[in-house]
């Protein structure tokens, strides 16, 4: 069956095409431009934006595919987690499209989607198989034993998500919006073991309860008493250095960590999702890691690790194929949908 997504849960208007785990389209257009100079995404702006851009990205999509609306047999649509003035307009495009094509809708969880999408690449998912998400919102270690229907949280991060590090970190030291990006270009001159920052919830007393769980704040506060100590001496701030530092005990903790729960539950596969995935000393690290654990990894290519449709149709071929009940038509919106309801049902 030929299945379309729809993504809309933040500044990305996304739409997919997807036939079992084979990408036919990928379009995205983004407002993020319009939200650089407010240092971060502004609701109204990016629900406007989806707006503006829903129609003419479903057609891109269409013909990239070479398909037309009328070939598709079921849509797919982010529910939640997201903004929930975003979230509606993806949610209200589905429906009509379901209601006028005569299709079934399937609301699914945009971080399950991020999971899913591993499928686009290298076929089929491993599963059962662990997942390290990292995104701008979330910070999660999941056991998948089935995308569709199964998916069990180990852990999370407790205070901030690893790509809100990158973008708070990357203010600090004066780069732009988004932070991941233009910190991951700053590092490539910097030194990783420059300044030792601080590893959050790796201390053995932490362990005990937080095993799979993460911090990022204190490391955050690191970085801005280091920046304001080179103010105070009035030193220029080695920036390459602090974000090579920076990046290198993110991603220090997060491979160390998600190397530990595969072990932990005799998982031989990880796959690795989310906007932070994108980020290059993470998939190496990883890769690194995972290999001398005897783990074999699977990384989405960098276009459909940031938000995507694909993703989502991704996400929904595989609950089309596991035969799930639809959605209801009166789907709405879940601004904070949780990882392992993966698909609002009725
Ligand atoms: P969520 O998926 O939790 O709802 P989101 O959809 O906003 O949040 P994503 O689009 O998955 O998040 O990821 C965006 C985040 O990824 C941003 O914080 C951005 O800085 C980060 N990011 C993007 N590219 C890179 C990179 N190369 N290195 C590090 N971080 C990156
Ligand atoms: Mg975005
Ligand atoms: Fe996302």
């Amino acid at each position: 069956p030929l299945v379309l997504g729809i993504e809309t849960s933040c500044d990305e208007t996304g739409v997919g095409l997807v036939r079992g785990t084979t990408l036919l389209a990928d379009v995205v257009a983004s407002s993020v431009d319009e939200h650089a100079r407010f240092g971060g995404v502004v609701p109204e702006i990016a629900s406007r934006a989806h707006l503006e851009a829903m129609v003419p990205t479903l057609r891109r999509a269409c013909d990239e595919a070479g398909v037309t609306l009328a070939d598709v047999d079921a849509v797919a649509v982010t529910a939640g987690p997201g903004l929930a003035g975003a979230l509606l307009v993806g949610v209200g495009a589905a429906k009509a499209l379901a209601w006028a094509l005569d299709v079934p809708l399937y609301g699914v969880n945009h971080l399950d989607a991020h999971v899913a999408v591993c499928a686009l690449d290298g076929g089929p998912l491993p599963t059962p198989c662990g997942a390290l998400l990292v995104s701008g919102g979330h910070t999660s270690l999941l056991h998948v034993v089935d995308v569709a229907s199964d998916v069990r949280l180990l852990g999370e991060t407790v205070d901030d998500a690893a790509g809100e590090a990158f973008d708070k970190t990357a203010r600090l030291l004066g780069l732009p919006y988004p932070g991941g990006p233009a910190i991951g270009a700053a590092a490539l001159e910097g030194d990783p073991t420059a300044i030792a920052f601080p590893r959050g919830l790796t201390a053995a007393r932490d362990l005990e309860r937080h095993r799979f769980d993460f911090s990022f704040s204190g490391l955050k506060t690191a970085v801005a008493r280091w920046v304001r100590a080179c103010e105070a001496q009035g030193r220029p701030v080695p920036v390459a250095d602090v974000a090579a530092s920076f990046q290198e005990a993110v991603c220090d903790v997060l491979t160390r960590k998600a190397v530990d729960a595969c072990r932990t539950h005799g998982l031989e596969h990880l796959l690795l999702g989310g906007g932070v995935s994108a980020n290059g000393r993470l998939r190496e690290l990883l890769a690194e890691r995972c290999a001398e654990a005897g783990i074999a990894l699977r990384v989405p290519r960098p276009r459909l690790s940031t938000d995507n449709g694909a993703m989502v149709a991704a996400l929904g071929a595989h609950v089309v194929a596991a035969g799930l009940p639809p959605s209801p038509r009166t789907l709405g919106g879940d601004p904070s949908l949780p990882v392992g309801r993966v698909l609002v049902g009725a």
